[in-house]
């Protein structure tokens, strides 16, 4: 593997956190500012965070789920450890994250400017429900983002106690997704189902809840996390009345295992753009083992296609590829420029 190549302010950076010894590594719970609340292995404290780190690494973008090296003596947050994943919020679109190193990943983002919302997350909870119903091309766009990213998705398939949830027509829809491998779970927040084996698929992860609103994220993580944290009933969320607002992004360690990182602004979403690489990966069930004629094929107006041909011959799914044809326009052709969030 190569290896990266530092830059004297880097290294400076690395040198200086080597030779502090008392300094306490932690993870950022919760960011206010120019303060912050951070999880070390004795408890939980409140940090203050300096203009500058060492090395120069950016300050703004210092947020929820990050790990940290803070100076006990001083209280305040003195370096930012290297990300896995980071997600970042434009004014249309949500999302884009990199397995890249810290530097470049700020570096992106900045380009992009975008806002991180929140770093280090390995799991997406794709949260959907019978009612409100959540179109496939909602989920397939969450699936994208996870393929896209590097995580996990989890469809979690909540209200399974009302009476839509055991009609044929969801039945098909949502085993649709399992026989594509997708694994989901089916939940009752209000009935307590499923909370075993949610809990379970939670523990060895940092984890978001996304989807629709009303389908019952807040009620899952009031669940998961044993107390009322999020107001639960919006039909728009925050903006329903009597619904108290969580407006900054925190994380919860699940007294089940796993972390959960909730967040207003990444509950709902919009992926920016995709490569048609992540395409591909994402829809590899239209390939039915075929080639196309074409290596470089996009598998739109292409002759001898095999995906066209999968899904002529009803070995694929045709709304799995009418949605793969809507994303490929919309983030691949690039009508949907992300735009900085103010
Ligand atoms: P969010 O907008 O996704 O956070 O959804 P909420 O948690 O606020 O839930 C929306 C509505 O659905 C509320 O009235 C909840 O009480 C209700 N709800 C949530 N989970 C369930 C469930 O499993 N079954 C039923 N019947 N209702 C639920
Ligand atoms: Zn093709």
């Amino acid at each position: 593997m190569a290896r990266r190549r530092l830059n004297k302010q880097q290294k400076s950076r690395i040198q200086k956190m080597e030779t502090q010894d008392h300094w306490l590594k932690g993870q950022i719970v919760a960011r206010f500012g120019k303060s912050c609340e951070l999880k070390i292995e004795s408890g939980e404290l409140h940090a203050q965070i300096p203009g500058k780190f060492q090395g120069n690494t950016p300050v703004e973008d210092l947020t929820v789920g990050d790990w940290v090296y803070y100076d006990p003596e001083t209280n305040i947050v003195e370096a930012l450890c290297d990300r896995k994943t980071q997600l970042v919020r434009y004014r249309r679109a949500t999302t884009l994250t990199t397995k890249q190193s810290q530097h470049q990943c700020i570096e992106s983002v900045h380009q992009a400017r975008g806002k991180v919302v929140a770093a280090n997350i390995t799991q997406l909870c794709i949260v959907i429900a019978p009612r409100p119903f959540v179109d496939t091309l909602t989920i397939d766009e969450y699936l994208l983002a996870a393929h896209m990213q590097g995580f996990t998705p989890l469809l979690v398939s909540n209200k399974s106690d009302i009476p839509e949830a055991g009609s044929i027509e969801y039945k098909a829809y949502i085993e649709a997704y399992e026989a594509l491998g997708y694994q989901l779970i089916r939940t009752s927040a209000s009935e307590l189902q499923g909370d075993h084996a949610l809990k379970e698929q939670l523990q060895s992860h940092t984890s978001v809840f996304m989807g629709t609103s009303g389908v019952g994220k807040s009620s899952l993580l009031n669940m998961l996390i044993g107390r009322d944290i999020a107001a639960t009933g919006g039909i728009s969320e925050g903006a329903a009345l009597g619904k108290h607002t969580t407006t900054t992004a925190r994380l919860y360690s699940l007294p089940s295992g796993g972390e959960v990182i909730d967040s207003p602004g990444i509950r709902e979403f919009k992926l920016a753009t995709a490569e048609p690489f992540d395409l591909y990966e994402a829809y590899a069930d239209l390939y039915a083992g075929e080639r196309c004629q074409f290596a470089n094929c996009t598998h739109r107006e292409e002759p001898r296609c095999a995906v066209k041909n999968a899904v002529e011959q009803g070995k694929a799914h045709q709304w799995r590829y009418d949605n793969y044809l809507a994303f490929y326009s919309s983030l691949v052709e690039g009508k949907l420029e992300p735009k900085p969030v103010k």
